[in-house]
């Protein structure tokens, strides 16, 4: 009961939080997903979602299942009818199970099927000899479990054969064995198609659903053979025609290695396929499935897939890919982003298809990226799986890790080593800052519970820590280490203490010296939440000698906390006065509260830098006097600092001023440098705190002061990368000019922006052959949009209506919000509830987030909200599926641009004004936790930026002048358009996390 109310509060919190530190909650980061897939599980499956929270606070434990019987292998039959009228698959299953202790009753996983009671049969496997059912007890509503009940006792030791009939629904919840549509030259088209993890693969058919009761499958899918296709996680070894069903054939399928349930796959469609060079995986043949109209934007998956896995991953691992081929296929209905299915990987289609000429770099990153996430999972997760969900990460953490240096492999260009800080590390900061955070490894017993680990602590911590955990250890040695891992439990289960063991034995082998075990140091990462912040103070004497002290960092510490724990951690230091040599090391112990380190390199004069390169997960503050010499060296030449510490820097600097932890005004004063800074990292980290600042300070007295200085910031970045693109940019350069152009058009309407973005959209309208650019097209659209009127708006609005290109539908989605227009904004907001408008369903509550995102919207929503909540409550209400938490997710995303007194008011007053609705959500009242604190920043910190602010003013000598781009133009800070900047705060995605633009992936929802 309690880990149910404590992953609920994470789960919010995780998203607030996102929130909090980006804006936007739909429009901003949910895309990103800690949970990549939460936000959109949720979104779709509230209704059951609530159920499950009911049932699981009655069953606890008691969702699991008894150990007395094993499966060992199965044989499944299902032939899906994809027909309208008749969405439904019929099965039968035949299952092999050793009996470990003796026992008269089988329980087996199953949900929402219709089981065949009279079909059900036990047997001797030896001698067939039959035992009589006594009864089924049928608990799937409540337990996810059936139990066949003998009337005599399996004996231990002895196989047994398990047999049965049943049908399951192919529905439409994109879980278990499902139905997803497409259209293609006006037909509705159906495939069939699986999603089992985590727990639902007793949704396709009764099994031993928990991932250590591996199992070999035998699979046998029934198709219509005149237009559809059948696959599934191995190859086809038989075809026959299923009798007394013209036109119907039966795929048998090898026996598949032995696996995990979750790990299933099958699939009945109309799509193509195209095959891969086998040049590039020999001996393995590897195919990519999309729908027909798709098939010319398979190149570059069949391109990089084979090349990641077989020279990357198999060379990282030095293990053979144990199948004969691999299928990955591209699914227009899909929860996740990408599921690691063994042999069938399946994505979203944004996720696996990239068209060279109409999706942008960071659409054909995503891809890479998650590609590599995948197929790292063909190993670290399908070969060798974790015991059971509490160490998801085991899983999660390293494919995240795994997503750079794969992409870097075959994109060495990507650059992705600079970019795993601003993107995976300062984000799961921003969630493990939280008191409600969560340890990685944690008890979950309930499908809810499961799939809420699904979350940036599995992934984001997961990965940084695996990251911290390869660089004490060396690279070389750590990847040594996985493949001990690796081979000590092929085609087993581990649990996290596997991993340390393995890498403790390698450590030894390579005469690494460490402090203490690796289970003790990283135990200390992996058992207790949150993370610390390293205290470094100088003595400055002749031994040049610090102290560094280790404390938690918390973004607000609850004077009413009851957490008692002492919070310590096996921190691995390092630091450096020279990027160009090794940086030096030592160990802060988790027994210890700080250490004296005698000696520092260089000497007293010298700045220090602690965490080089950001691969330890904490935060660092120094004595005054070091930070002014790093201040300084910033401002008469960065470079000499790393790109990932520059990064880092301002990161901690900004953050740490927010949790009181230092002032403002240090803060802010490094980020005068950035007038000199060029590079991605760097100005993503700052950009996302900037951000924070920019929505605090909208509408206040002094917001101009404040637009001024960043517009001092931005402008020599904007004249840096410039706003055209060239043949020469480099991967990063794309991205900079996206952080570039996202504040000088959308926040600080620098006029030169400004009018080539109002160009290229009027070339557009007048021609559709002159397409923006991929790499620009949300940012130029959403400018031109909200500088325009309604033509610019309506040629937008009807492209988002019409586009057939995944990525670019999200994109306009996004941009149509960004008018300033209240009537149009309006008028949105009522398509938003009428049935069979332009806006989908699906996009309905995407489209409220980015209006109230969006600094005029944002009023214009709260307004909407308050005067048609019935009939808004109604029309959601109506849809299976949204159920109750669709009015509680509106109203959360209007908390976030909530800075003044007077709207904290109105807030307040629409929620109490509907308490059924909003009264116990726990998302609302985060929301109105993160509202609060807005108003008490503002309070708090306001006077003090705005007084730094002037002092700036007054020693500035000139603003910088924009180098204009074909025409002459001037710098005009002004609030008026500036106004739908915020809305694109979801570009600061762009910014932020560079490409991840839709929600991220991997396993489920
Ligand atoms: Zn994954």
């Amino acid at each position: 009961m309690r880990v149910v109310v404590l992953f609920g509060l994470l789960l919010i919190a995780a998203i607030g939080m996102a929130v909090e530190e980006l804006k936007t909650e739909e429009g901003g980061r949910w895309w990103y997903a800690p949970s990549r897939k939460a936000p959109l599980y949720e979104h779709k499956y509230q209704g059951i979602r609530n159920q499950l929270v009911r049932a699981a606070a009655r069953q606890g434990e008691d969702m699991r299942l008894p150990t007395d019987v094993l499966p060992t292998s199965y044989t499944i039959r299902l032939l899906p009818f994809i027909e309208v009228g008749n969405f439904t698959t019929d099965g039968y299953i035949e299952i092999l199970v050793e009996c470990k202790k003796a026992t008269s009753s089988i329980s087996m996983n199953a949900a929402a099927l219709t089981i065949d009671t009279e079909s059900i049969t036990v047997v001797d496997n030896e001698n067939n000899t039959p035992f009589e059912v006594v009864s089924l007890i049928d608990q799937q509503t409540e337990r996810e479990i059936i139990t066949i009940n003998l009337k005599t006792s399996l004996v231990d030791g002895k196989t047994y054969k398990i047999s049965m009939k049943f049908v399951s629904i192919l529905n439409d919840e994109l879980r278990g064995f499902y139905r997803s549509t497409y259209e293609e030259n006006g037909v509705t088209k159906y495939l069939a198609i699986s999603q089992m993890e985590a727990p639902d693969a007793r949704r396709a058919f009764p099994c031993f659903d928990e991932p250590n009761m591996k199992a070999v499958f035998t699979i046998i899918v029934g198709y219509k053979n005149d237009t559809m296709s059948a696959i599934s996680n191995m190859p086809v070894n038989k075809t026959e025609p299923i009798e007394n069903m013209p036109g119907y054939m039966w795929n048998h399928f090898d026996p598949s290695v032995k696996m995990s349930s979750y790990l299933v796959a099958m699939m009945v469609s109309e799509f193509v396929s195209e095959t891969s060079n086998s040049s590039f995986s020999p001996g393995i043949v590897y195919k990519i499935w999309a729908r027909p109209s798709f098939r010319n934007q398979t190149a570059y998956s069949a391109d990089i897939g084979p090349k990641i896995l077989t020279d990357y991953a198999k060379n990282y691992f030095l293990i053979d890919f144990p199948l004969p081929k691999m299928d990955m296929a591209a699914i227009p209905d899909f929860a996740a982003g990408a599921m690691e299915n063994w042999g069938l990987v399946t994505y979203r289609e944004a996720d696996l298809l990239y068209d060279p000429k109409r999706s942008s770099a960071s659409a054909k990153q995503r891809v890479a990226a998650i590609i590599a996430h995948e197929l790292a999972h063909q190993w670290f997760g399908d070969y060798v799986t974790m015991d059971w969900w509490n160490v998801l990460w085991l899983n999660e953490g390293f494919a995240s890790y795994m997503e750079y240096p794969g992409t870097e492999y075959v994109e060495p260009g990507f650059e992705m080593n600079e970019q795993f800080t601003v993107t995976d590390l300062h984000y799961v900061f921003g969630i493990d800052a939280l008191e409600s955070s969560r340890p990685i490894d944690f008890q979950v017993n309930t499908p809810d519970e499961i799939n809420q680990m699904f979350d940036a602590i599995s992934y984001e911590k997961g990965s940084c820590i695996i990251r911290m955990c390869a660089n004490f250890l060396g690279e070389p040695v750590f990847r040594r280490g996985v493949t001990r891992y690796l081979n000590a439990h092929a085609y087993g289960n581990t649990v996290q203490q596997d991993l340390w063991k393995a890498l403790q034995e390698q450590a030894g082998i390579d005469k690494i010296v460490l402090p203490d075990t690796v289970e003790k140091i990283m135990e200390t990462w992996t058992r207790q939440m949150g993370f610390p912040v390293i205290n470094v103070t100088r003595s400055y004497n002749a031994n040049n000698g610090a102290t560094a002290s280790q404390q938690r960092f918390l973004l607000r510490k609850n004077p009413n906390s009851t957490d008692t724990n002492v919070y310590k951690w096996w921190v691995p230091l390092t630091y450096t006065n020279n990027f160009s040599a090794p940086a030096e090391s030592s160990w802060l112990p988790g027994s210890a509260e700080s250490i004296q380190i005698s000696r520092l390199p260089g000497s007293s004069s010298d700045w220090i830098i602690f965490n080089v390169g950001q691969e330890g997960y904490y935060r660092v503050i120094y004595d005054e006097r070091n930070l002014n010499m790093i201040r300084e060296q910033l401002m008469k030449s960065h470079t000499v600092i790393s790109k990932k510490n520059r990064a880092q820097i301002l990161d901690d600097y900004l953050n740490m001023a927010r949790a009181n932890l230092t002032s403002y005004v240090s803060a802010m004063e490094l980020t005068r440098y950035l007038t000199n800074e060029h590079d991605y990292a760097p100005w993503t980290a700052a950009s996302v705190a900037l951000d924070y600042i920019d929505v605090m300070f909208y509408g206040l007295l002094d917001e101009k002061d404040w637009k001024d200085y960043m517009t001092g910031l931005v402008i020599p970045l904007y004249n840096h990368v410039k706003y055209t693109e060239s043949a020469s940019d480099v991967h990063l350069t794309v991205f900079t000019r996206s952080q570039a152009v996202y504040w000088a058009c959308g926040k600080l309407n620098i006029s030169d922006c400004v009018q080539n973005a109002d160009r290229d959209y009027h070339a557009w309208m007048a021609n559709d052959a002159n397409e923006l650019s991929p790499n620009l097209r949300r940012l130029i659209s959403c400018t031109a949009i909200a500088d325009g009127s309604r033509p610019e708006w309506k040629f937008g609005f009807d492209k988002y209506v019409n586009s057939t290109l995944p990525n670019e539908k999200t994109e306009l989605l996004r941009a149509i919000t960004c008018t300033v227009n209240v009537t149009i904004l309006n008028e949105m907001l009522v398509m938003m509830i009428t049935n069979n408008s332009d806006i989908r369903l699906q996009d309905a509550s995407t489209l409220f987030s980015n209006i109230a995102a969006n600094p005029v919207g944002h009023q214009v929503a709260m307004d909407f909200l308050t005067n048609r909540w019935n009939e808004t409550s109604a029309y959601f209400g109506g849809f299976q599926g949204f159920g109750g938490g669709t009015m509680a997710r509106l109203f959360r995303s209007l908390c976030n641009r909530v800075n003044t007194q007077a709207k904290l008011n109105q807030l307040k007053k629409l929620r109490s004004d509907h308490p059924a609705e909003l009264g116990s959500s726990k998302s609302v009242s985060q929301g109105m936790e993160v509202a609060e604190a807005n108003v008490l920043w503002v309070q708090q910190h306001y006077d003090t930026i705005v007084n730094w602010l002037k002092s700036q003013q007054s020693a500035a000598t000139t603003q910088p002048t924009v180098a204009t781009t074909p025409s002459t133009v001037a710098t005009t800070p002004s609030t008026a358009s500036s106004v739908y900047l915020d809305n694109f705060s979801t570009l600061i995605m762009v910014v932020l996390a560079g490409f991840w633009s839709l929600t991220r992936f991997c396993s489920f929802p």
